[in-house]
């Protein structure tokens, strides 16, 4: 197969002065060298990121190595970020495409344009060093924790030795090939019909690898979706874990939407009571990737999302004490059964069996009860959840007019204490006054935020977020989950009737 020059060619809608399609690959035409050529054309494109589909089509064929070089009209084509363009500059430095640009007349394939290349690159490497800078002053200034503090590196960063505080310790760095993949899931999964499924086809059409050379499975993309080191913390992000009950180590104004966050799960270390509320949230030392509302539309979609839901296989039972014998009301008690020849099985046998004059229970599969009663939680809490949602809505309409009416106090509050400089004893004890009532008033108000937002249905919200992801969570956590919704079952060869308390 012979290597192709790609023309690659891109007009925005809005830009009148933007010379036509046509004409751009008029001009690429002359610094055509081979016989071979394709031409890319994103129409209606801006060239403010390089997330186009010709565009991404051509960055494909040249990882796939069918092109010796791109030709365009004007650099700018590629994109109006120097950091985009030095990353793309590199992907094709990578694969040994040359790169020319007609008007700048830049060609890589000579030395003038080498050495222009590499001005380029320094002055984007700068610029992502001031970036980098601006990320650590943001996150050092205002936070002593959060250092990396080991573990698995997540797909799209590598790890790249960092001084914080004068302390030596690590920080993400991204790897850029890996981003685009993570990028292009994010802004995949975000658009509602696209399924975990569809996402692992679109992955293995174009032959993306996980590092390990394996693809991509469907819970791989949820770990990856469900993880905030990718997204660009903001006050938005803030919210959405504040309601979710987690810990945030971070002030609400440290979340100024460049920094990546770690995600703590708190069954870390000894623990003495069992909590939902466990996770701590810490601002990283890196910038993150995605959007904030592009990340929580793809968290929400997760946490709603029940198609993934895997067969239960417990090794201990969570339903620990709330089973009953459907026969005789004692409890029924989980014994397994060590097989050589296949996995365990587990039983659920009566405690009153071996009692003189005891049940007949017989036994019941464990495995195939407590599937029952996961798919029975799941599906009591969307009904419950559909109901609770409007009584959410108006406590968020609610919340809104608290939050509103607080920050007119505060207007009030500033003008009064404006004008005590020219105030004369009257005066100073009327504000003095004044400002004691609004003060009054401001803490009412967040009493009220507060109980509106820690009530029921965020709670069930939380739930919801855990039996998503029942394979990950505690044993604790799943009997604090089991025990928040269910008062007790009773279950026999022929049913099982689960009491819900919710
Ligand atoms: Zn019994």
């Amino acid at each position: 197969m012979n290597l192709i020059d790609a023309i690659y060619t891109r007009q925005s809608v809005d830009r009148v002065d933007s010379i036509s399609v046509e004409s751009q690959v008029e001009f690429c035409k002359r610094e055509v060298i081979g016989e071979d050529i394709k031409v890319y054309t994103d129409k209606g494109y801006s060239g403010k990121n390089t997330d186009r589909p010709a565009f991404q089509e051509m960055m494909a064929d040249i990882t796939a190595g069918k092109i010796r070089r791109v030709i365009v009209y004007r650099l700018d084509r590629i994109s109006r970020s120097v950091l985009d363009f030095a990353s793309v500059i590199d992907v094709f430095q990578k694969h040994g495409v040359d790169f020319v640009s007609t008007m700048e007349k830049f060609d890589t394939g000579t030395p003038i344009g080498k050495a222009m290349l590499m001005i380029v690159m320094i002055f984007a490497q700068l610029e992502r060093e001031t970036i980098q800078q601006r990320v650590i002053d943001a996150y050092s200034s205002r936070s002593k924790r959060g250092f990396y503090m080991g573990g698995k590196v997540p797909y799209g960063f590598r790890l790249k030795e960092t001084v914080i505080d004068g302390i030596r310790t690590k920080m993400y760095e991204p790897v850029l090939e890996e981003t685009a993949v993570i990028e292009q899931i994010f802004s995949k999964y975000a658009q509602p019909q696209t399924s975990f499924g569809d996402i692992v086809r679109w992955l293995d059409e174009r032959q993306v690898k996980k590092r390990n050379g394996e693809p991509f499975s469907r819970s791989r993309i949820r770990d990856l979706v469900v993880n905030p080191v990718y997204v660009r913390a903001d006050y938005r992000l803030y919210e959405f874990y504040k309601a979710q009950g987690t810990i945030i180590e971070n002030r609400p104004e440290d979340f100024i939407g460049t920094n990546g966050a770690y995600l703590y799960s708190g069954n870390e270390g000894k623990r003495k009571t069992v909590s939902l509320q466990g996770h701590t949230l810490v601002l990283a030392p890196h910038e993150g990737l995605i959007p904030s509302d592009i990340w929580i539309k793809c968290r929400s979609k997760c946490l709603s999302n029940t198609r993934l839901a895997k067969p239960i296989k417990a090794k201990a039972t969570w339903l620990a004490g709330k089973v009953k014998c459907a026969h005789c009301g004692y409890a029924l008690s989980a014994k397994v059964y060590h097989c050589k020849t296949k996995a365990d099985n587990r039983y659920y046998l009566c405690n009153n069996k071996y009692n003189t004059g005891g049940c007949n229970f017989g036994s019941l599969d464990a495995d195939l009860v407590d599937e029952i009663v996961f798919e029975e939680m799941r599906k009591k809490l969307a009904e419950f959840n559909t109901l609770t949602k409007q009584k959410q809505e108006s406590c968020d309409l609610q919340t809104i007019k608290l939050k509103t009416r607080i920050e007119v106090i505060d207007q009030e509050i500033g003008s009064l204490l404006d004008k005590i400089p020219l105030a004369n004893g009257a005066v100073m004890e009327y504000i003095n006054n004044r400002v004691a009532v609004l003060d009054a008033e401001k803490k009412e108000l967040y009493a009220e935020i507060v109980r509106l937002t820690e009530g029921k249905g965020y709670s069930l919200e939380k739930i919801t977020g855990y039996l998503d992801n029942w394979e990950e969570i505690s044993m604790g956590d799943k009997l604090t989950v089991v025990d928040s919704l269910i008062e007790n079952i009773y279950a026999s060869q022929e049913k099982i009737k689960i009491n819900w308390k919710i």
